[in-house]
């Protein structure tokens, strides 16, 4: 079977298109506050793309750059100030953070209702009660791709690998939110096939590429691919996605994937909490 490519690019052009027409419509700029501590080159490059997404739909974005050595309670206070700010509708705080500062900590400074990344406590509490609230923007992305793609989800078992606060285990979350039939793998899982190779969808989110390869997967399965590795100046995801396309029946590619999708999701929840906020 050869699988079909989902095209996230042209997914998230879409929404990033109907982002701009409603925020076109809004009676004031919405505003995302962008926190970067330190020169990460990859959480650079993802904060560029962050920006440039806003200018794109319309929606004002501001760069808090922090310096590498800025200490846990210097972000903190800039945390604070932007929370306090009223024209600051969502706050994101790019991680991973410098050795030292608990991020923890940090993500649990930011405003629940200006929280549009979703990695606050009470928001992931939310997410794993099934209520209504800010959704982590790659997970979010990957149910949207699913969806749109026509995958019926309710009774599928899904395997999801990695259990990462940003990806793995609000993923699971939301597939067992679907009605999916839900298994987790992680480092300690002791045969990571034998799981993958019982499933309907496998949603990888680990950071190593080949991590799935095709003698771990049904023919006909449903592939997510979340990973973003570096191999030079080639990007890669973590499944081996040339041999795993010859046995799924739906595959995303990396890059084109889950990655433009999530900035489209980041926009969506940045659209979502001024939305919130300015109907109090
Ligand atoms: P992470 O925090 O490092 O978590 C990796 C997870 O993979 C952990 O749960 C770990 O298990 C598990 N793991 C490691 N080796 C494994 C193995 N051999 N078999 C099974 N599980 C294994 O990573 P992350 O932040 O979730 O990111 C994962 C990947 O997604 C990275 O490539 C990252 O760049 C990418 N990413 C992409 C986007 C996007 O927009 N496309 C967004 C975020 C992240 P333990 O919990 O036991 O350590």
């Amino acid at each position: 079977m050869a699988a079909k490519i989902i095209d996230g690019k042209k997914m998230a052009d879409a929404l990033l298109d109907k982002a701009k027409a409603k925020a076109a419509k809004l009676p004031t700029k919405p505003c995302l506050a962008i926190v970067l501590v330190g020169e990460n080159p990859a959480s650079l490059v993802y904060t560029k793309k962050k920006h440039d997404a806003c200018a794109r739909v319309g929606i004002e974005s501001r760069n808090i750059h922090l310096p590498a050595n800025a200490s846990e309670k210097e972000i903190i206070t800039a945390v604070h100030k932007l929370n306090r700010d009223n024209a600051v509708d969502g706050i994101l705080v790019q991680v991973p953070l410098p050795d030292g500062v608990s991020e923890d900590r940090v993500l649990a400074e930011v405003a629940l209702e200006k929280d549009v990344d979703g990695f606050h406590p009470a928001n992931f509490g939310k997410l794993a009660l099934g209520l209504p609230g800010i959704v982590p923007c790659t997970p979010k992305g990957v149910i949207h791709m699913l969806k749109e793609s026509g995958v019926a989800l309710s009774g599928k078992h899904a395997v999801v690998i990695g259990r990462s606060r940003i990806v793995g285990k609000p993923l699971a979350l939301l597939l067992l939110n679907e009605n999916c039939t839900l298994s987790i793998c992680h480092s300690k899982t002791k045969d990571v096939g034998a799981m993958t190779r019982q499933a309907d969808i496998i949603c990888v989110a680990v950071g190593k590429p080949k991590t799935l390869r095709a003698d771990m997967v049904k023919e006909g399965a449903i592939v997510i691919d979340a990973g973003t590795n570096r191999e030079g100046e080639k990007l890669v995801g973590d499944v081996d996605f040339e041999a795993v396309k010859g046995k799924a029946s739906l595959i995303t590619p990396v890059p084109g994937g889950v990655g433009p999708m999530t900035i489209a999701m980041l926009i969506e929840n940045t659209l979502y909490c001024y939305g919130q906020r300015r109907s109090r």
